[in-house]
């Protein structure tokens, strides 16, 4: 294989038991937007499905179409707002709504929809949805009106990952406490990754909601880090080996000149692939337990780096390479990004392979 994500689901599996301890024993609604943070929707709905997640969450309806299309019956809620004319299909699906203005009350109500939905309220994250006032009178009207179904309420943090802004978190929380045990509704949910394990026991809702946590990734440095386990990795296997024979320049651009006896290898991955162009001349792979520097610009298919002179007789055509694992964090930070972005990166020609 080529290049490929290593994907452990037992991790996974792991990661939802964590979560459920670390926030007070509550429910998970598993956030599986962006083909579950590019490791695959579909395989993670099934393995949370197993581990008895009963509600997942993607952003958009063609999302939800491909979990129901794979024979996914777990209650799928879509963050975003979805097309007018996929309303009523989404309605035979079963989906969860969200609903973030009167006007998508209205829309429901003219076309006499009745879905069911979640109600969004903006509390600080300045995205989408309701003022709690508002979300409170939206509510009123549903009810009175027999509008829709209503199943949840809901909020978004902002800045639940940096502890120096919790007087914010907690003003956002407090603008929710209106909805806290709200009669009859099934989902109540507020807590991304961050808010479950900083605030799952000391806050009300029926759910948490977490994404990355999923993932193993905690997005703030704690120590819960070591309680989690990764479950993705990128790697590849070395296509091509040479020995320097005298200075030479390697790859675009002439950034990087190699010295005679330099032993640099060939690797099928690129930025097209995930590996992110700002890794040139400064990121690093591991081969062996030994970190190796990337040299020159990261092509679109293929990275050169340079092998350490206590690993050569170790390495060959074929060896495996670690090119982003445990040190996703650090790594997101060398390139001023986030494992999110590093992970929803990950190319579509890479396999997906389910350990
Ligand atoms: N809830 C909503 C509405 C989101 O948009 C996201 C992700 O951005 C999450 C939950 C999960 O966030 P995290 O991955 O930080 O847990």
């Amino acid at each position: 294989m080529r290049t490929w994500a290593e994907i452990n689901l037992d991790n996974l599996s792991h990661n939802v038991s964590m979560i459920r301890e670390l926030s007070g024993g509550k429910e998970i609604l598993g956030v599986i937007k962006a083909n579950a943070y590019g490791m695959g929707a579909v395989e993670y709905a099934r393995e949370l499905a197993e581990c008895g997640v009963k509600i997942l969450g993607v952003a958009c309806y063609e999302e939800a179409c491909e979990l129901r299309a794979a024979g996914i019956e777990e209650d799928i809620l879509i963050f975003g707002c979805i097309p007018p004319e996929s309303v009523g299909t989404a309605i035979e699906k079963k989906f969860h709504l969200t609903i973030n203005s009167m006007e998508e009350i209205d829309f429901l109500e003219r076309n006499n929809y009745y879905p069911k939905v979640h109600i969004k309220v903006d509390t600080g994250m300045g995205r989408v949805g309701f003022t709690s006032e508002m979300a409170l009178e939206a509510i009123d009207y549903i009810r009175e009106n027999d509008i829709a179904d209503l199943q949840g309420i809901y909020t978004h943090l902002s800045v639940a990952d940096d502890p120096t802004e919790d007087v914010y978190t907690l003003e956002q929380m407090e603008k929710f406490r209106t909805f806290e045990g709200f009669e009859g509704i099934k989902y109540i949910h507020i807590l991304n990754s961050c808010g479950s394990i900083r605030f799952g026991g000391k806050t009300y809702s029926t759910h948490v909601r977490p994404g990355i946590l999923l993932q193993g990734i905690v997005p703030y440095d704690t120590d819960l880090q070591e309680k989690f386990k990764y479950v993705f990795e990128l790697k590849t296997r070395i296509l091509y080996i040479k020995r320097l024979e005298d200075e030479a320049y390697i790859s675009y651009g002439k950034s990087y000149r190699g010295n005679e006896g330099d032993v640099i290898v060939t690797l099928p991955v690129g930025y097209a692939d995930g590996f992110n162009r700002k890794f040139s001349n400064g990121g690093s792979v591991m081969i062996k337990g030994h970190r190796c520097p990337v040299v020159g610009k990261v092509c679109m298919d293929m990275t050169m780096v340079k092998i350490p002179r206590e690993l050569v007789s170790q390495v060959g055509v074929g060896t495996e390479v670690t090119l982003i694992g445990k040190d996703i964090a650090a790594k997101a930070e060398e390139i001023g990004t986030i494992p999110y972005e590093i992970m929803t990166g990950v190319g579509r020609r890479v396999s997906r392979c389910y350990i």
